[in-house]
């Protein structure tokens, strides 16, 4: 990096999740195409984690970078309430016509904790607005919501979140489902037996920030079940998993009862505008269909539905609905399938799980698996060094690449990952 540049960094940026002390400097990034990140000093890293778990088309999408320059030079912004614009009301449409069938309203925000933040305060609201008093919240253990307060309280606690503990709301939290259905669905039951239970808020068959953990689509159609039986309202959390990342469209595709609200955001636009969306059903509506001027949804952003955020959306939606990409999801997935195969059996590979253009795997280690695994340490700059891009979470190694990527740069990526697992003693 150039290195006034590198000082002014280091002076004036603080990075996300990054310690103001300790920590490498930051790679200089110049430009992107495709699957690769071109630095200022001539190397080409391939981004095997989709830039956070944002980009569907590859870098620098031509077909998008043309929707939003078009929308910047015809309306960058306008104020969202008592105004409205086509890309947003094109948007919706686009989202209704792939959204499971009874979502049927679009909330727009600007990112994934914010769409997360909504869809709490949608529940909430709702229950006061139909004048029945429930309160509580279930979440899973392990649980990533983003965060904003409200989707700290709903998430995991742990590293992230105490120094905030003492401001977080209670959550009821059940156990991963990963173990026996009937133990976890008995365990749902009981809360909910227990009346006053607002809402349940799940990651829909994939954690992602808590290592990619995943569970059957069975388990989680049971507890919509319970959930329905109670009244209380689900919340699918399909920020990660949206836009085709488990394979389906969206992960409460795999399952029949449908949550009544979801929240969406990174890939939404492709990973190129910020931009949130919390879709809901009628039922949630219908608590807010009234003259009574308090039952308003009082919640807003200054950026709610940014037209070239929207415009983005609308060309990100174009190409993945195209067959092309439909077809390169089902080739990774199946790429993924095999390359898990291969590897289960390595002394050093715990479990490997798999689904749509997620894959993780999980390295024996002797310490707990937790983010601060000492392991972490040394996996990310050793594939950096061979200039791709992975952040494992912990001891798990996870990629989920644009669906651009070639068969011959995923094969790249694992033979990195099989020579990397070779030479752990
Ligand atoms: C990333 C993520 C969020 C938060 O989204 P941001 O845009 O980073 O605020 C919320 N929920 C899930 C499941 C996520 O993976």
């Amino acid at each position: 990096m150039h290195n006034t540049l590198a000082e002014l960094d280091k002076k004036n940026i603080w990075h996300p999740f990054t310690p103001l002390q300790g920590a490498p400097d930051p790679i200089f990034i110049k430009s992107a195409e495709g699957v690769y990140l071109h630095t200022d000093d001539g190397r080409k890293i391939l981004d095997a984690v989709s830039s956070w778990w944002v980009n569907l088309h590859g870098h620098s999408n031509a077909y998008i970078a043309d929707a939003i320059a078009a929308q910047a030079r015809s309306l960058e912004h306008v104020i969202f309430a008592g105004f409205t614009h086509e890309p947003a009301i094109r948007l919706s449409k686009n989202l209704l016509s792939i959204l499971p069938k009874n979502q049927s309203r679009i909330f727009f925000s600007d990112n994934g904790s914010t769409a997360v933040e909504v869809a709490l305060k949608m529940a909430m609201q709702y229950w006061h607005n139909e004048d029945i008093e429930k309160t509580k919240i279930i979440a899973i253990e392990g649980a990533y919501h983003g965060d904003t307060f409200g989707a700290m309280s709903v998430g995991e606690r742990g590293i992230f979140t105490d120094p905030f503990k003492p401001y977080l709301f209670e959550t009821v939290f059940i156990d991963f489902p990963n173990g026996s259905d009937e133990d976890i669905l008995q365990q749902f039951r009981d809360i909910a037996e227990q009346g006053d239970v607002a809402a349940f808020i799940y990651e829909p068959l994939v954690q992602g920030a808590g290592g990619m953990r995943m569970y059957a689509p069975a388990v989680l159609n049971g507890l919509l079940e319970i959930a329905e039986e109670y009244d209380i309202l689900c919340i699918a959390d399909e920020v990660f998993t949206g836009f085709g990342r488990t394979g389906k469209l969206f992960a409460s595709d795999y399952c029949t009862i449908k949550p009544d609200i979801i929240a969406v955001s990174k890939g939404i636009t492709g990973g190129t505008m910020p931009l949130g969306v919390t879709a809901c059903s009628d039922k949630v509506l219908a608590a807010y269909q009234s003259d009574d001027f308090l039952k308003t949804f009082f919640h807003g952003h200054s950026y709610t539905a940014n037209p070239i955020a929207c415009a983005a959306a609308n060309a990100s939606f174009d190409l993945l609905m195209n067959e092309t990409c439909q077809q390169n999801i089902i080739r990774i997935s199946n790429e993924h399938l095999k390359f898990s195969a291969s590897i289960v059996g390595h002394r050093r590979v715990g479990t490997v799980r798999s689904l749509g253009t997620i894959l993780a795997l999980e390295i024996k280690t002797n310490t707990i698996t937790s983010y601060d695994n000492e392991i972490r340490k040394k996996i990310y700059p050793y594939f950096l060094d061979k200039n791709i891009l992975l952040r494992p979470l912990g001891n798990v190694i996870y990629i989920l690449p644009p669906y651009v990527i070639t068969n011959e740069q995923l094969a790249e990526i694992y033979t990195a990952i099989r020579e990397f697992l070779d030479q752990l003693s």
